[in-house]
């Protein structure tokens, strides 16, 4: 779909993905790390290697409710045997006599095998008569036992340095037995919009303002990117407010974003202290939604500056913010998933920009995937965003596409739902 010569290309816009490229390398991840408790590590960014000093499962124990034998005692050429019971074992309550010929013992799941017994039948496979229980003949040696050190053995690395603690990683570092983990530190992100007629949720409208939408969105995208979020509200268009608030922002935070005041026809003065107070580029992307964005340095801080249309700074966030904040906390790069899935609805597009267009997607009951626009594409209509579930990727150069056509969609992550 992508051609290089296209006469409808314009060449001063830059493409996202050589934008990302760009902006990645411009910024670095912490080196500051700090020791947590593991009930508070959800979302962190492990800051070591940790390997386990146990061997998983740590014994050998039964993965059935059932009796443990030996193997050897079962009789050749019959599928019954019939052993003694001798004693039991329960999780957290080993069996300590002694293991001979031609006896078993209860078992749990999770219970340890005594040394000497090797093989487990579940109960529904037993008969039991007093202290005689008759087996049918379990498939094989070692049949129903998770063996000591099966999953790993004490000493192999289990997390990296760089992995994001989730659920599972939760659960992996408390089996390891680790209560305590070193995690790199939290990013702060400071946030301010700005717009002479934006007022904050909960005053009354004057004619011509509107909400301030933005800090709320950005707000709720950034809680879902485990950094800290310092709220600067909304600032005027005043020149001398603006520098003030940069100056703060950039002395609180790791990250100073705004919204709104980047685009053509903003008030010089918003450009013109952001050019005094720190290194900051003006980038002219060739994205939809999107298309004006600053990227620099505020102080020691990274500036992000956002477009103030409300869908724009939603995807800009997640396209360029998110992916440098990752890095910023210490995460790889990863490309997010995407699909092809038939379209529902035509697309109408101008050839010339990346398309993100706002998508429903299903699956029909023959399971293909599917995918209608979510309808107006404007870049101030939010309402999209919300009834979305992915983007329908659409190429630069790319024109209408009709329906029934296969497009590229991308659902969305855990950062937009
Ligand atoms: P700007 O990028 O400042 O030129 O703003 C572009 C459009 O987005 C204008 O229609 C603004 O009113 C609107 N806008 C800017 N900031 C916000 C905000 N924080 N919440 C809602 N709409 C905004
Ligand atoms: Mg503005």
């Amino acid at each position: 779909m992508i051609a290089t010569q296209d006469p409808c290309a314009q060449p001063t816009l830059l493409h996202p993905d050589d934008a990302m490229v760009q902006l990645l390398e411009q910024v670095e991840a912490t080196e500051d790390s700090e020791v947590v408790e593991l009930s508070h590590s959800i979302g962190r960014v492990l800051a070591e290697d940790l390997a386990s000093g146990l061997d998983l499962p740590p014994f050998n124990n039964s993965a059935m409710d059932g009796y443990a034998m030996r193997f050897a005692d079962l009789t050749p050429n019959k599928s019954e045997t019939t052993l003694t019971l001798v004693g039991s074992s329960f999780a957290g309550h080993p069996y300590s006599g002694k293991v001979t010929a031609n006896t078993c013992i209860r078992i749990m799941t999770g219970a340890p095998v005594p040394q000497g017994y090797d093989t487990v039948q579940m109960q529904e496979k037993a008969v039991t008569n007093g202290e005689e229980i008759t087996i049918t003949h379990p498939d094989k040696h070692g049949a129903n036992v998770r063996y000591r050190g099966e999953e790993l053995t004490a000493g192999t690395k289990v997390l990296f340095k760089g992995t994001q603690i989730r659920a599972a990683e939760m659960g992996v570092l408390a089996t390891i037995g680790i209560s305590k983990v070193r995690v790199k530190r939290v990013i702060k992100v400071a946030f301010f919009s700005t717009g002479d007629e934006l007022r904050p949720v909960g005053t009354e409208l004057a004619p011509g303002q509107i909400y301030d939408s933005n800090r709320y969105s950005i707000k709720g995208l950034m809680a879902k990117a485990n950094v800290e979020w310092i709220d600067l509200g909304v600032i005027e268009d005043d020149k001398e407010a603006i520098r003030a608030a940069f100056r703060d922002a950039a002395e609180c935070a790791d990250m100073v974003i705004t919204s709104g005041g980047v685009s053509v026809g903003d008030a010089d003065y918003t450009k013109q202290i952001l050019s005094e107070e720190g290194q900051i580029t003006f980038w002219r992307l060739a994205i939809k939604p999107g298309k004006p964005f600053a990227f620099g340095k505020l102080g020691k801080a990274v500036f992000c500056g956002l477009p103030g249309n409300p869908v724009s700074s939603m995807v800009t966030f997640y396209k360029l913010v998110w992916p440098i904040l990752n890095k910023m906390q210490g995460l790889p790069h990863k490309t997010p998933l995407t699909y092809q899935a038939k379209l529902l609805t035509p697309i109408r597009k101008h050839p010339g920009r990346v398309e993100y267009q706002r998508g429903v997607l299903t699956q029909n009951t023959q399971g293909e995937l599917e995918v209608s626009t979510t309808g107006g594409q404007g870049s101030g209509m939010l309402t999209s965003m919300s009834i979305a579930n992915c983007f329908i990727n659409l190429a630069q150069f790319q024109g209408d596409t009709e329906a029934g056509s296969m497009v590229t969609v991308e659902p969305f992550n855990h950062v937009l739902t």
